[in-house]
């Protein structure tokens, strides 16, 4: 039996309350010795007859923390007097960045105890909650290393920030209403609005119906009441777009049906928006139009302090920024650019330095990758260069791959204007300082004009890095494996090899080696980016028959555009050739009168996935040609419009849905047969339509084949830089 011994423990171990949670399983046990922080590993040296106990004990963590491994070794020496927690020191910091916690129960119960410390204090943290992330300036992660820098801690503070007993011993966030940041509410023309209590004010400006700017943990969110929701929609510019409610457990229920699972996303230490469906899928349609509906629980002492005050506990809560751009962070730039949507701004001095939108997860998929779950640690071993992945151009982040881990930052946006380019950079020159990272290759996406690839080659230069260019899809197959595999990669767009759009692809092989050996059917997109927008047009590049120009016209479409769109398609003018899954999709919804125009992100999809909740799936005749490697979506399409004449709107939704997922699903069966591979992964955005995903599912088990997903990380765009990252560092031939 051991009696002592330096005990090493690595993994996510800094800022989760690591070092005091030794403290007092150490005191707990009579263990002599200490404890200290290197990075990304926490050292243990320990004496007394109850160390295997203590071994034991420690072993387990604490519920932020993320233990990778736990080493023993021999010990010298005497024990020093009890136990005792030494400074940080540096050690290797790769994988080690905590990410944002909600608040705990504890705190919750400190803020509504009449008479304590914290009651009614908005920021009231401890060592298992609070910011972090978007905190952090360097490592290790110490408050002088924190925003919370400028603010020195109270005597009271102090006692219980040094009293290894207190849920506070090293809590870096620590803070109380003497010593710590505060808030202020503040009219159009930033001027501060004389109250007692700014959150009981917001509380009642809120439910008068103003519409309120609140600088929340990661960035600035714009919130409403419902009744409230048409005018929000309308200062945004968004009357489509389904927003999502910060709410009390029973007001959640009582609008959405809510899992054991759904419920424990819900509540885990991220608060993540999660998606639920509806009771009844037409109520609260002002929020969300959908069957479904964006939920999260109220996540930082400012929400429940606020939620303390309202009558009806739920909230519409909105990343507050400029379509396009990155989420607001600043006081000064929210009152600047947010007088027009917002009445009054409810504003903390505490810097956000790493702005976090809130995730959003639906099932087990991860929607949005950012508050909470990013930055995200992934353990695979791909060699000794140190690789950047600058990510696709729609829903773009970044990944860094260093020692044995690649890690991916929170949501970037969209990169296709400067200002959102800049938070790129500053988000790979922020992370890549925290790992210490020097780069050996950076690998790119493989259309030449996105920004993020002349970012690449410009940051290539100074590194004297190599870079490499991956295609979109095959970094979304490398996202979910490096074993050999039939990759189904189905989203909106992509660049492919053959410079036409891909989007709808099978391929055969392992990373690097990615075959593209099956597609959708190459079908024209007249008017490009127009197609896009106005689904009706793709509908006529998918299928251009008179049957389709006549309901057209019967819509309202004039001679002379029906005529450009002829000729367009036609002669091929003003068109690109796509394979994409999601512009098929839009297709059917313009089709069935579901979605004539997208006014954001994947609406006709969203749409006819929720039109066709109400409908009933039957399997359609599919066509393919070239051997079964070119599923025929013009078939399907035409299949559908025949169908209008004697089904349901729902109906032919839902198998439609049903048909392209069994379309696609036959392709990679025949793939799999072909090349003697018994594994399918599958990658993409189109795979969150919760019939499509569950469908190709199905099909492959009834195969007897194997099946694999993106876990833990986006089915979209948010896999492609670390997809970008595994095969460059899979490409060993490259040097
Ligand atoms: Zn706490
Ligand atoms: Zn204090």
């Amino acid at each position: 039996m051991r009696l002592k011994g330096q005990i090493c423990i690595r993994g996510i171990v800094q800022g989760v309350g690591f070092r005091p949670f030794v403290y007092a399983q150490a005191v707990n046990r009579g263990i002599q010795g200490t404890v200290r922080n290197l990075g990304s590993e926490v050292l243990i040296e320990a004496w007394g007859d109850r160390f295997e106990k203590f071994l034991r004990a420690v072993s387990v963590g604490t519920p932020l923390s993320e233990i990778d491994s736990v080493e023993v070794r021999d010990l010298t020496g005497h024990p020093p007097e009890g136990f005792s927690i030494l400074r940080s020191g540096n050690g290797s910091l790769s994988g080690f960045i905590p990410a944002d916690a909600a608040i705990c129960d504890d705190c919750i119960r400190d803020i509504f105890t009449a008479g304590g410390r914290y009651e009614n204090y908005w920021a009231t943290s401890c060592v298992n909650c609070g910011p972090r992330y978007s905190i952090i300036a360097t490592l290790p992660y110490d408050r002088e290393r924190t925003t919370m820098d400028k603010f020195p801690m109270c005597p009271e503070c102090r006692t219980e920030f040094t009293d290894p007993l207190s849920r506070r011993h090293h809590a870096q966030t620590i803070a109380c209403a003497t010593c710590g940041p505060s808030l202020a509410l503040l009219d159009r023309e930033g001027r501060v609005l004389g109250c007692d209590d700014p959150i009981k004010e917001t509380a009642h400006l809120l439910e008068e119906g103003a519409v309120l700017a609140i600088r929340g943990i990661g960035g600035f969110h714009l919130s409403a009441t419902e009744d409230s929701a048409a005018l929000l929609k309308r200062r945004l510019g968004r009357s489509e777009q389904p927003l999502a409610v910060m709410a009390g457990e029973e007001e959640i229920r009582e609008v959405a049906v809510v899992s054991d699972e759904d419920w424990k996303r819900l509540q885990s230490p991220a608060h993540p928006i999660v998606v639920l469906e509806k009771r009844d899928p037409g109520s609260h349609s002002a929020i969300s139009n959908l069957h479904t509906i964006g939920c999260m629980l109220p996540y930082s002492g400012l929400h429940h302090l606020l939620f303390s005050h309202l009558k009806k506990r739920m909230l519409i809560m909105t990343s507050a920024n400029m379509p396009g751009y990155p989420m607001i962070t600043e006081t000064a730039d929210a009152i600047s650019h947010l007088r027009d949507r917002a009445d009054y701004f409810l504003v903390h001095d505490r810097e956000i330095l790493n702005r976090c939108d809130d995730s959003v997860i639906r099932d087990s998929q991860v929607i949005r990758l950012s508050r909470g779950l990013a930055p995200r640690r992934a353990e695979i071993d791909l060699g000794s260069r140190c690789i950047l992945g600058t990510g696709p151009e729609l829903n773009a982040n970044i990944s860094i791959y260093k020692d044995g881990f690649c890690i991916t930052s929170p949501h970037v946006g969209n990169v296709r204007n400067p200002p959102t380019l800049a938070y790129l950079r500053e988000t790979a020159e922020k992370i890549g300082g925290l790992m210490g990272a020097e780069y050996d290759i950076i690998a790119h996406d493989l259309h030449p004009r996105f920004l993020s690839t002349r970012y690449a080659h410009a940051l290539a230069e100074e590194y004297g890095a190599e870079t490499l260019a991956v295609q979109h899809h095959r970094a979304h197959i490398a996202s979910v494996t490096t074993e050999p595999c039939i990759g189904i990669a189905i989203d909106g767009v992509g660049y492919g090899d053959d410079g036409t759009i891909w989007g709808g692809e099978i391929f055969a092989g392992a990373v690097p080696d990615l075959e593209r050996v099956a597609h959708l059917e190459t079908v024209r997109m007249p008017g490009g980016d127009l197609a896009t927008r106005f689904p009706e047009r793709m509908l006529y590049g998918i299928l251009p028959e008179e049957r389709i120009t006549n309901l057209l016209s019967s819509r309202g479409w004039t001679e002379t555009e029906l005529g450009v769109l002829e000729r367009q398609v036609e002669r091929g003018f003003n068109v690109a050739d796509t394979s994409s899954t999601g512009r098929v999709l839009d297709a059917a919804s313009a089709l069935l009168g579901i979605c004539r125009e997208r006014t954001y992100d994947g609406e006709p999809a969203m749409k006819l996935e929720s039109v066709a909740s109400g409908g009933r799936a039957t399997p359609w005749d599919l066509r393919f040609e070239e051997e079964g490697r070119v599923f025929l979506t013009s078939a399907l399409i035409k299949e559908a419009m025949q169908r209008m004449e004697k089904e349901t709107i729902p109906d032919i939704a839902a198998s439609f849905q049903y048909n392209l997922a069994r379309g696609i699903a036959v392709m990679a069966g025949d793939a799999a047969a072909e090349h003697g591979i018994n594994t399918i992964a599958l990658s993409g955005g189109v795979a969150y339509n919760r019939i499509i995903r569950e469908t190709i599912l199905s099909e492959v088990q009834a195969r007897g084949l194997g099946y694999t997903e993106n876990k833990g990380m986006p089915l979209g765009d948010g896999c492609i830089s670390s997809g970008q990252c595994i095969y460059a560092g899979r490409r060993g031939d490259f040097f």
